[in-house]
């Protein structure tokens, strides 16, 4: 549906603001919070800190995932009676994998006018130095947090011919790097950790040396994680198996009996063909010796 501007009614600015250090705040980002009558905070003490950083003194009002259908009707009112209001978030770009698009829906339908404010995100910060020579990926956001429900998600995009990009934590990026090559085999991965802060990470590598480098530590910091898709022959499903039994005995102290039924499990396929292959993995890998 087309914008429609209501006489005297008010617009709603989405606001990008930084992901770590303040000197991403853009300039029409300062004006804008500075003008508007209201500003719609996912959590308000944080914003306040931004807002007493740049002596902005504009009143805050509480907008987060919990209360976004209530509060958006609030909002909503405000701005069909004049107010001006600028939403944000607690880093980035509002509504990406944040409060926002429910406010932002309402706000269309009531037909008030919607301006966003470009800046700040951890997707296209990370995308930006991801080197993804074709250009075409497809943003996830959160995997699901229960390994079943992760790994069904992952399995149904083993074909997908695009970069895929998550948004981890460092408390779970262990085991998304786990699954992703249970399911997806070890392919080229990027991940960006602390972007735009004092201990910003990039790295490049397979997902197994990314998996290497996440295990055994306690990961700090917020992650962005892209897998490149399979090359022509990592799409064979017999190939990923065996990396991810390599990975095992390379990385683990694991008998061949629980790395088996771990990888079954994991995948859903016969424990009786994986320890068959994990036997003449094995004895290969002694012959090599
Ligand atoms: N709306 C935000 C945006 O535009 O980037 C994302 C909000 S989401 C709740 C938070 C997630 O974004 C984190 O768990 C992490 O995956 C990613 N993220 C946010 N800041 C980051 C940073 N400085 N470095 C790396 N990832 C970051």
């Amino acid at each position: 549906m087309m914008q429609t501007n209501l006489d005297n009614a008010g617009i709603l600015y989405v606001v990008a603001t930084p992901i770590g250090n303040l000197e991403d705040i853009t300039l029409r980002a300062l004006r804008i919070l500075q003008e508007v009558d209201l500003i719609a905070a996912e959590d308000t003490r944080h914003t306040k800190h931004l807002l007493n950083h740049f002596e902005i003194h504009t009143p805050l009002i509480s907008y987060y995932r919990e209360k976004e259908a209530e509060r958006s009707e609030e909002l909503v009112q405000k701005l069909l009676s004049g107010e001006t209001i600028a939403l944000v978030s607690d880093a980035g770009t509002p509504g990406i994998s944040d409060p926002g698009a429910v406010l932002v829906k309402k706000a269309r339908t009531a037909g008030i006018t919607i301006v966003p404010l470009p800046g700040p995100s951890a997707l296209t910060a990370a995308l930006s130095a991801a080197g993804i020579t074709d250009g075409s990926f497809l943003f996830l956001g959160f995997p699901p947090s229960k390994k079943g429900q992760r790994q069904k998600l992952l399995s149904s995009f083993v074909e997908a011919p695009w970069a895929l990009v998550f948004y981890e934590s460092p408390h779970r990026i262990q085991a998304l790097l786990v699954d992703v090559l249970a399911t997806l085999g070890d392919r080229q991965a990027f991940w960006a950790r602390e972007l735009s802060k004092v201990y910003e990470d990039l790295q490049a590598g397979s997902i197994s040396q990314l998996l290497e480098l996440a295990t055994g530590k306690k990961n700090r910091g917020e992650f962005v994680l892209i897998v490149h898709p399979a090359s022509t022959q990592q799409q064979a499903t017999g190939k990923n198996v065996e990396e991810i039994l390599l990975w095992y005995k390379e990385n683990t102290e694991l008998s061949l009996k629980d790395v088996s039924h771990r990888i079954a499990n994991d995948l859903g396929i016969s424990r009786s063909n994986v320890y068959q292959m994990a036997l003449e993995l094995w004895a290969a890998t002694k012959e090599e010796s």
